[in-house]
């Protein structure tokens, strides 16, 4: 389902194995992704953030379910990050985003949209815009630039949040401004959350070979477009639902990470779309709003309840390319693929990492992907 998956999930294809022929899990290349990160508790938490870089619009309100923001983007950003955190029950979408210049690189109507559009997404603009944005329940984030052909303007920028229907509370609405190029290669400090019934603990997960073996598929697929996983963590969290509720449970378990640096990652038992289905993964929003605890879309979960280490490692992979920005190659509406040129179209897309269902190919990230992924909030250049 089309609206499911959009939030940035990885179908369970029951008729391959996930990730099947990943590279081998090299034990000597594990060992150094692990020495090179020592598992330290929560090394970051409480750290004090640059206050530059991230403006704070606390509990907004809505007037009909819109609300405007302004900020000042500085000459030589490297991209500009935006995350509502409002009460679920209402769609939240970043509907209007207009640069420096006066361009809208995501709009309401950014050209022709027809019925079908309007049938398959609730936010057919802002999907369709330049610079593509989706929504979430009771949250909304935005990566702008997400693609080679958007270059906004520093300056003034305006933003309209539109809530459907209108909440009957406020968002807090988060800036996040990241400065100078786009790393040439980048770090990615991954935080593992250990849920009571995900069958690892902190104290013993860095381990167990099934782990390491999904870490180190993550860890082969995103040193090729120059990301290195860089710290480790590790932390249990008193949750004992064995089954996470995309739209119930998720946001209060992601709330639930203190970490202001790279990625939080919640390993559940299982994890259920809006209909019941079960998922392999799912991200909070694309992108993830990393940085910022306490709030509903602050990570990804991935479902124990698949596959082995190696196949979780696919799901982590693709769940992380969501959570740094990345859209699926084609939508469970073929009509809808992602907007990089570098990636292939539809169903030839089954290789590369951001395809939505599992698969037994070997999958990879494109160069475009890997640029986008440097880009955003999470990874710090080396
Ligand atoms: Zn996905």
């Amino acid at each position: 389902m089309l609206v499911a998956c959009l939030v940035g999930c990885a179908v369970v294809d029951p008729e391959t194995e996930p990730g099947a022929r990943l590279p081998a899990a090299d034990a000597a290349e594990m060992a150094a992704v692990l020495d090179a990160a020592p598992s330290v508790p929560e090394p970051d938490a409480g750290l004090p953030v640059d206050p530059v870089a991230i403006e704070l619009f606390p509990a907004i309100e809505f007037d009909e379910g819109r609300a405007q923001i302004a900020f000042d983007v500085p000459v030589g950003m490297r991209s500009v990050t935006l995350s509502a955190d409002g009460p679920p029950g209402s769609l939240l979408v970043f509907e209007q985003i207009e640069d420096g210049a006066g361009q809208a690189w995501v709009s309401a109507r950014p050209g022709p949209i027809d019925d079908a559009d309007r049938a398959a997404l609730p936010f057919p603009g802002p999907f369709l815009s330049p610079n593509r944005v989706v929504w979430g329940d009771g949250v909304a984030t935005a990566l702008v630039p997400n693609n080679p052909d958007v270059m906004p303007a520093p300056g003034r920028w305006h933003a309209e949040l539109v809530a459907d229907p209108p909440p009957p509370g406020t968002a807090d609405v988060y800036v996040q401004l990241e400065s100078g190029p786009v790393p040439v290669e980048g770090r990615l400090d991954l935080h593992f959350h250990f849920t009571e019934v995900s069958r690892w603990t902190a104290a013993e997960a860095a381990m167990d070979d099934e782990f390491r073996r999904m870490l180190n598929g993550a860890a082969v697929l995103l040193r090729e477009v120059d990301v290195e996983i860089g710290a480790v963590t590790f932390t249990d969290v008193p949750v004992g639902t064995y089954s996470v509720s995309v739209q119930e449970e998720l946001p209060r378990l992601l709330a639930l990470s203190t970490h202001r640096t790279g990625l939080s990652v919640f390993i559940v038992g299982r994890i259920e779309d809006a209909l019941g289905g079960p998922l392999a993964g799912i991200a909070g929003a694309v992108p993830t709003s990393s940085g910022l605890p306490g709030t509903g879309a602050n990570g990804i979960a991935i479902a124990r309840a698949f596959g082995d280490g190696r196949a979780m490692g696919a799901t982590l992979s693709h769940e992380i390319g969501h959570a740094l920005g990345l859209f699926h190659t084609v939508e469970a509406n073929p009509a809808y693929g992602d907007q990089l040129d570098d990636t292939p179209a539809g169903e030839d897309s089954r290789e590369n990492v951001m395809y939505p269902t599992g698969g037994q190919e070997a999958r990879r990230f494109s160069p475009q992907q890997g640029t986008i992924m440097r880009r955003g909030r999470a990874v710090d250049g080396l």
